[in-house]
């Protein structure tokens, strides 16, 4: 291959070309036509190619860079960790400062004792109804209609039979219940939010059937929806989960999933011992990166500015003719378009004008705003032109 440099713009494209058709042939690739952006840096609310070319990143990896692209924090906890030490046996029987740190802090947020790491949110999920199943001795899972909780067969194969603010529905929880899983908000959905009523109704109803109510916090944690966690909007109507499961920003940008539990709940992985183990989970990198994360949103104050983030978007968009309807929670968006064809062709649209954004697991209808809670007004407002330009085109 030739050397990859930006002085000759001939050589350069003939490198990005080569790259684009080993992209083709080598990566796995889960959709006939993906978007082929190359990406060479990225930094703060911006991706760029190896041209120059300037993309708002909308998507943030889907809600996990929360504190912007090459956050320097961040970046130099990485750095310092991985020269400190790398892997050394991560679960559960040497002491790591960075994980034993990252803990502390998450239990206290949480207000739940113990904290388990591991790789990822599908995995989370998996640990916790794994947790949920030994420690009630049942077997059935439960999960919302157009619940998203990752691509592995645990959060797949749990049941859908619940729907989000339909009463009559929480009767199928009952004494075979291991545990209901829930997004406090439903992200894949496409933003849909619960009455607190239901909400309440659902927390009574695994009560009173001795099943444990498991919260999926991996899209909505750590500020994302306007307060660290999203289950800390609702504790007030005396809403707590038994189980949280985290993942994406926890990590800082660095892969990480994590679920907490009281001990009483999170000591059924003891009996018997070993009840879930995993080579990489709570990786001291990656939990230096998180907690490094953690206190750049709490210094930097960054939560409390997601929900005035939020609403100036939605007052910014929301006139628009073609603009059916805005779902939020903070800076979780749905923009709904009410049409398919017309959200495809605005993501092309979005192509060229120098946005990156997206739709929804299950529901094309909208596109997603989900960008780094450090976008500042002024991002804000010319994301919005460029989005407010691109729908004048549809
Ligand atoms: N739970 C929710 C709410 C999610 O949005 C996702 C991913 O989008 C997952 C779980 C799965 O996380 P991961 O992709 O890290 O397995």
């Amino acid at each position: 291959m030739t050397k990859n440099t930006d002085k000759n713009g001939g050589e350069r494209g003939g490198v990005s070309q080569i790259l684009r058709r080993q992209f083709l042939a080598h990566v796995g690739q889960t959709s006939p036509s993906p978007l082929m952006i190359e990406v060479a840096r990225a930094e703060g609310v911006f991706f760029y190619t190896p041209e120059g070319r300037r993309y708002y990143d909308l998507i943030a990896g889907v809600s996990v860079s929360n504190v912007g692209h090459a956050n320097p924090d961040v970046v130099a906890a990485v750095q310092c960790q991985a020269a400190e030490y790398m892997h050394v046996m991560v679960y559960g029987e040497l002491v790591e400062r960075p994980q034993v740190q990252f803990a502390t802090r998450l239990s206290e947020l949480l207000g739940l004792e113990c904290v388990y790491f591991v790789n990822s949110g599908a995995e989370a999920i998996e640990g916790a109804i794994k947790t949920a199943r030994l420690h009630t001795h049942r077997d059935t899972v439960l999960k919302m209609r157009h619940a998203y909780h990752g691509s592995s067969h645990g959060p797949m194969s749990a049941d859908a039979r619940l729907t989000f603010n339909d009463f009559e529905s929480l009767n199928v929880i009952d004494d075979h219940t291991a545990c209901v899983v829930v997004e406090p908000v439903q992200g894949e959905a496409g933003v849909r939010l619960p009455d607190m009523e239901w909400m309440a109704a659902l927390r009574k109803r695994c009560s009173d059937a001795g099943a444990l109510l498991v919260f999926d916090e991996v899209q909505t944690g750590m500020g994302r929806t306007g307060t660290m966690f999203a289950m800390q909007q609702i504790e007030s109507f005396g809403i707590r989960p038994d189980i949280v499961c985290m993942a994406k920003a926890i990590g800082g940008g660095m892969p990480l999933g994590a679920f907490a539990a009281n001990r009483d709940v999170m000591g059924a992985l003891q009996d018997p011992p070993l009840g879930y183990i995993n080579t990489f989970g709570g990786h001291p990198v990656c939990c230096a990166a998180g907690l490094a994360a953690l206190n750049y949103l709490e210094q930097h104050r960054l939560v409390e500015q997601v929900e005035s983030k939020g609403e100036l978007y939605e007052q910014l968009l929301r006139d628009h003719p073609q603009v059916r309807e805005i779902r939020r929670s903070g800076l979780l968006m749905a923009v709904e378009l009410g049409n398919s064809e017309k959200m495809y062709r605005l993501m092309e649209l979005f192509k060229d004008s120098g946005i990156l954004s997206d739709w929804f697991l299950y529901c094309d209808t909208a596109f997603r705003i989900s960008p780094p809670l450090t976008i500042t007004e002024f991002e804000i407002r010319d994301s919005s032109r460029l989005i407010l330009e691109a729908l004048d085109s549809l």
